[in-house]
């Protein structure tokens, strides 16, 4: 007998998502020092290994942690702020502004709240496009316990066709860069596996070819993946042709940053010739399904990701950001796969499959750690998330893939583990206090109030007495 930290044992079906896609009945895990040691059947687990502790999993489907691909630590506070409007009244009217009134303690609640949003709902790594404080993203995701991908937002042109940046927005090319650095020098530091770093120039609009060359340049030196907003709507590629005379994905192919370490979010709004380049540079894309629904991006209508993925593309999936609503990356399986199908008059297009592997190993390889996370097998992180099958979206249980992206939600999510750590136990968050962070966020609310006019964004269509 081997001894284990940790046995899983009794789980009613195990989705792994590991090379062959095996759903295991009955199934269990051994963790051991934050790894899987073994999975496998219950009864031969059991027979061959001994643990300290032990976890009985019936009625409950397992997965791999999902990985959430693009989430704005720093938009969880903007949940209604920015509803019912266009691209760039999103930007520079309502989004920009706020992030602008934010300190680095606002940005350590929201990304308190972020936390909880996502580990309840079985996420359990996200990358971060970037803030202004990533540092306090970080220290909220390792209070959590969970894994997280850090960006620091940087733009270098105060005005773009779109618009023009608020004050505390504008930085020069040099400060751009030297923060970015100061970011991936403070990720050293903290010298942890769970936090990442990345670099990131927060959009095509607003950034010059000096800074997305120098961020490319970065990001090879430090081995780390490169990323940006890319093609979103017409507005950013009009925005693009209007500015530098060439469409998104051809500007970045024309400065040479475009390769498999470089992750583009929505890729939704591309040419014929922009396409052919992706399939040739093979960039890692991420959609975002209801940031695209909420505003009428046209991401579904414009968008090549399910060819894209039968060419062998790798596309995550992300949740953007709460001012559109949702943060719940089950959910945004089905809003993929729905919109995708319902464009192309076609139940074929978009697998519950592929979905899942969006949300679990394509995720993994957008994080650029595709051999430590993403699947439920032998020698990876013990990140696993199980969901109740006795809710009423799981009932009748015939085929658990096609629950989890048709009938589930987060919401049936019961137990987390990140690196064979429980951080989130029957429903609620271990290592954090849920009640004082509703708290700080109310009180939070309260001071963002006093630098923004909210009740300007906040749209109410019906009296309130
Ligand atoms: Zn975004």
């Amino acid at each position: 007998m081997t001894e284990a930290d940790l046995i899983v044992h009794g789980i009613d079906w195990l989705i792994t998502v590991d090379a062959e896609r095996r759903i295991l009945r009955d199934a269990a895990v051994a963790i051991k020092d934050g790894k899987f040691a073994a999975v496998g059947k219950s009864a031969d687990i059991q027979k061959a290994w001994t643990s300290r502790d032990s976890f009985d999993a019936g009625n409950r489907v397992a997965t791999p942690g999902l990985i959430d691909s693009h989430l704005h630590s720093s938009f969880q506070l903007a949940r209604g702020l920015a509803d019912e409007v266009g691209t760039r009244p999103f930007l520079f009217e309502h989004m920009f502004p706020y992030e602008g009134a934010m300190s680095a303690d606002d940005v350590y609640v929201s990304s308190l709240l972020t936390t909880m949003s996502l580990l309840r709902c079985g996420v359990t790594c996200f990358i971060d496009p970037g803030n202004y404080h990533p540092q306090a993203t970080g220290k909220a995701a390792l209070a959590a316990g969970m894994r997280t991908v850090l960006g620091r937002s940087a733009f270098d042109m105060t005005k773009a066709v779109l618009g023009i940046l608020p004050k505390a927005m504008i930085e020069t090319t040099d400060q751009a860069i030297a923060n970015n650095r100061a970011l991936l020098d403070h990720v050293a530091e903290l010298d942890n596996p769970k936090i990442r770093g990345s670099v990131s120039f927060r959009g095509l609009s607003n950034s010059s070819d000096a800074l997305i060359s120098a961020c490319h340049a970065m990001a090879r030196e430090h081995d780390c993946m490169l990323q940006t907003h890319a093609c979103f709507n017409y507005s950013t590629h009009d925005d693009c042709l209007g500015n530098f005379g060439l469409p998104e994905i051809e500007r970045l192919e024309k400065l040479g940053v475009l390769d498999e370490h470089t992750l583009l979010v929505h890729a939704g709004w591309i040419e014929p010739k922009e396409t052919e380049i992706i399939t040739r540079r093979r960039p890692q894309l991420v959609s975002a399904p209801s940031s695209s629904l909420h505003n009428g991006y046209g991401n579904f209508m414009r968008g090549r990701l399910p060819e894209l993925m039968e060419m062998g593309i790798n596309v995550g999936l992300g949740s953007d950001h709460a001012c559109s609503g949702i943060t719940d990356l089950v959910q945004e399986m089905l809003l993929f796969a729905g919109a995708y199908k319902e464009i192309h008059m076609n139940p074929r297009v978009v697998s519950p499959e592929q979905v899942v592997e969006m949300a679990t190993i394509n995720g993994a390889r957008c994080a650029g750690q595709q051999d430590a996370i993403g699947s439920v097998e032998v020698g990876k992180e013990a990140d696993l998330v199980l969901f109740d099958s006795r809710y009423p979206e799981w009932q009748p249980l015939f085929n658990p893939v096609s629950n989890l992206v048709y009938s589930a939600t987060g919401n049936s999510v019961t137990d987390v583990w990140v690196a064979g750590d429980r951080v989130v136990e029957n429903g609620h968050l271990s290592k954090v206090d849920e009640a004082e962070i509703l708290e700080q966020v109310a009180r939070t609310m309260g001071g963002i109030g006093k630098k923004l006019n909210i009740d300007k964004l906040v749209k109410l269509g019906w009296p309130v007495s």
